[in-house]
């Protein structure tokens, strides 16, 4: 590549720009995400024009490989292509798609240009644009043929505010809305495969996540924690930053298992875990809890259980996963790779005080009957001040 000519990461910015009096607002809070998912790399510059921002690498040791990686990750993206940026002059525009294209023209045997100029001051309007370049690129690589309909390669000139880009890969972008724009959840994260795909699918619409665990030492191991956190780790790729707030539960579920009927005790403790969420949610500004659960999946999210659970809640619950089948969220955990951690065989609260004959139609009545017995506020608070906070 020629040394006038540069390569950036062009990205467009899909469902945001149909947010009219929002949008300011939200591309704001794309660059904040993208800047920081960035950052680790090396410095870089990011300006926004149309409906498009473009990273500008400041280092030539700037890994744009890994800038790519990253950005395919960052939600509110609809498409993103690396490019070169020359100025919007006809003959640089013809050379640098001929050099920076080299390899990808060689390996086609087939080629078409597509131009486009949102700035209309650049005397050559689309058609001519094409034009030139299908003369141009055809006379440096004499083994190509144009195919307007079903090119190998398509190149593309999009004349734009700061320079003219060229590029042959657009690819699509994580969709979705950027992390934050829509306010914050608390996510019940498990260790298991459901609650990592559930948090993804939230943070997806814009919700940035408070991760929320139970622990059950010594019935539950340290292992069983640090793959939380690891699961978590990997969420944050596409989540952004994430904290994760480490609930000591041992002494509730003993208690639950001390007083309560043994078919109830699932449910006794999931509404337990929903009153401690709800404090916590509350406390840090969530708008709502988010869970893995789905219909029918386990005893505990039958319909009937579903609705003691909300009964205990304080906030909206949110169940992204509640219409999928385990086969369709499985094949999420493994595309966002969290698969491979959910399922490292440790412990986690639930299986160590599993009934052996849980309830699928509990009535409500009969659980309140139950947790009568418990002093179940002192049991939320003291597990309330013993909260540990894990930045991931
Ligand atoms: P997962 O695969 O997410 O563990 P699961 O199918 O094993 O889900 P359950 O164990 O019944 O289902 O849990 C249902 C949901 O309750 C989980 O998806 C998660 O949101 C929440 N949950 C369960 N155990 C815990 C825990 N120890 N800490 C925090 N949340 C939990
Ligand atoms: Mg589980």
């Amino acid at each position: 590549m020629k040394a006038s000519a540069r390569e950036i990461l062009l990205i467009k910015t899909g469902e945001l720009a149909l947010k009219g009096l929002n949008r300011g607002t939200f591309e704001a809070i794309l660059m904040k995400n993208l800047r920081h998912r960035l950052r680790p790399i090396g410095p870089c510059v990011l300006r926004k024009a149309q409906s498009a921002i473009y990273v500008e690498p400041q280092s030539p040791s700037f890994d744009m490989d890994e800038a790519c990686e990253r950005v395919a990750k960052v939600f509110g993206i609809a498409a993103y292509s690396r490019a070169c940026v020359v100025s919007k002059e006809i003959r640089a525009i013809l050379e640098a798609a001929a050099e920076y294209l080299e390899d990808d023209l060689l390996a086609a045997k087939t080629f078409k240009v597509e131009a486009k100029r949102s700035d209309k001051a650049f005397p050559l309007q689309s058609p001519a644009i094409c034009e030139q370049a299908g003369e141009y690129l055809l006379e440096r690589y004499p083994h190509l043929r144009v195919d307007v309909h079903h090119p190998e390669l398509l190149v593309m000139v999009e004349i734009r505010d700061f320079g003219a880009y060229i590029h042959a890969r657009q690819l699509p972008g994580a969709g979705g809305m950027p992390v934050g724009s829509a306010g914050r959840v608390g996510l019940l994260i498990s260790g298991g495969i459901d609650s990592p795909v559930a948090g993804y699918m939230m943070a997806k619409r814009g919700l940035e996540l408070l991760g929320i665990h139970f622990a059950s030492p010594p019935y539950t191991s340290e292992r069983a924690e640090m793959k939380v956190t690891s699961l978590l780790e990997q969420v944050a790729s596409y989540a952004g930053h994430i904290e994760l707030q480490i609930v000591p539960f041992t002494r509730i579920q003993e208690e639950i298992q001390r007083t309560c009927p043994e078919d109830l005790f699932t449910l006794i403790m999931r509404r337990f875990m929903m009153r401690i969420a709800t404090q916590i949610g509350r406390a840090e500004g969530c708008g709502a809890l988010v869970t893995g659960e789905s219909v029918g999946q386990v005893a505990s999210q039958t319909l009937a259980a579903l609705a003691c659970t909300d009964e205990a809640a304080g906030l909206p619950v949110f169940r992204p996963l509640i219409g999928m089948d385990k086969e369709e969220i499985i094949a999420v955990s493994r595309r966002i790779e969290t698969f491979e951690i959910s399922i490292q065989p440790y412990e986690d609260c639930c299986t160590v005080f599993t009934p052996r004959h849980p309830r699928t139609r509990p009535k409500l009545e009969k659980l309140l009957e139950a947790e009568a017995a418990l002093d179940a506020q002192p049991l939320i608070d003291e597990a309330l001040a013993n909260v540990r906070r894990v930045s991931v």
